[in-house]
């Protein structure tokens, strides 16, 4: 690869940073081994620019990389037009490839000599089966490195001005799959419900009606403030702001584009002053409802 290749195409971000190297990195990389490898990377909520430098270097070196519905087209761009891109995780698709397939794609890729990029929305480690997909590659004896993203809490929390924690109003916080698996609501929800602690779900979009009702039920004030971010740090995001009795409806009033996430505690209530997307030129537009 000559020099000039390993700077930076930032094409159609908006963004041209001045010239940076990219050098391989003494102790993750192994430049004499002709072996493949596999990358698992988190490409963070959507927004290209919350990238990590090591994630944008390693899909420029990359032969191949695997991506799931939740990276954005931005940050498809930036993969090189010679690098082959294959779509693995658009969910209820026909055209997609359950996890054990992808699982073993990985490894017969990795076996083939080929440097594989897996990208995942977020983080893979949070709510992203990331621990699978290495799992099998570290039982087939495939060289891995696993690349951590913006997660969705964290990303969107920041674009919507919600601080996660806070001193006056959350010492913890809480990440919760809201994919319930049925009417049951088989998650722990009298835990749930403490002074001074924030809950976000992931997948909550569908489940937001049992999650209100049974977080009320076991205590938690109706008035508790809500947030549900659309797209989050996309230019699309969207926010929706209510408490535990008046999401469901203001949600149904709503257009409102998957993916979302549900923030609730008392720190939605600093969006009021602290929503600061709208003021920073060259960021998406956000909305409030
Ligand atoms: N590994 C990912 C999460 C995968 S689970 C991460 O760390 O973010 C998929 C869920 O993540 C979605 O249902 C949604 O709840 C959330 N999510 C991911 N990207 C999002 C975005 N840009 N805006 C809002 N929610 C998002």
């Amino acid at each position: 690869m000559s020099e000039d290749s390993n700077v930076a195409p930032w094409k159609g971000v908006g963004v041209t940073p001045s010239p940076v190297r990219y050098r391989k990195n003494p102790i993750t990389d192994n430049p004499n081994s002709s072996e493949g490898e596999v990358a698992l990377v988190g490409a963070g909520p959507g927004d290209p620019e919350l990238l990590t430098l090591k994630a944008w270097r390693l899909i420029q070196e990359a032969d191949v990389v695997l991506y799931d519905r939740l990276v954005s087209q931005e940050i498809l761009a930036l993969v090189p037009d010679d690098v082959m891109k294959v779509h693995v995780g658009k969910q209820r698709s026909k055209h997609t490839l359950p996890q054990d397939q992808i699982n073993n794609r990985l490894v017969e890729l990795a076996r083939s000599g080929r440097k594989v990029v897996r990208l995942k929305g977020g983080d893979p480690f949070i709510f992203g089966r990331g621990g699978e997909e290495i799992e099998t590659l570290a039982d087939a004896g495939v060289r891995f490195q696993v690349v951590p993203g913006i997660t969705a809490a964290s990303g969107c929390a920041s674009y919507a001005g919600i601080p996660l924690t806070h001193r006056d109003h959350a010492q913890s916080v809480r990440f919760v799959t809201g994919h319930l698996k049925n009417d049951t609501c088989d998650l722990p929800w009298k835990d749930f419900v403490q002074n001074n602690q924030t809950l976000v779900f992931y997948m909550g979009l569908v489940g937001l009606p049992i999650i209100c009702r049974e977080l009320i039920a076991h205590g938690m004030a109706e008035d508790m403030p809500v947030a549900l971010v659309s797209k989050g740090t996309t230019s699309e995001q969207k926010v929706v702001v209510g408490d535990l009795s008046t999401i469901v409806e203001k949600v149904d009033g709503e257009t409102v584009s998957p993916p979302t996430l549900v923030i609730i505690g008392q720190v939605v209530g600093l969006r009021q002053r602290l929503d600061w997307l709208a003021s920073v030129p060259g960021q998406p537009a956000d909305s409030e409802n």
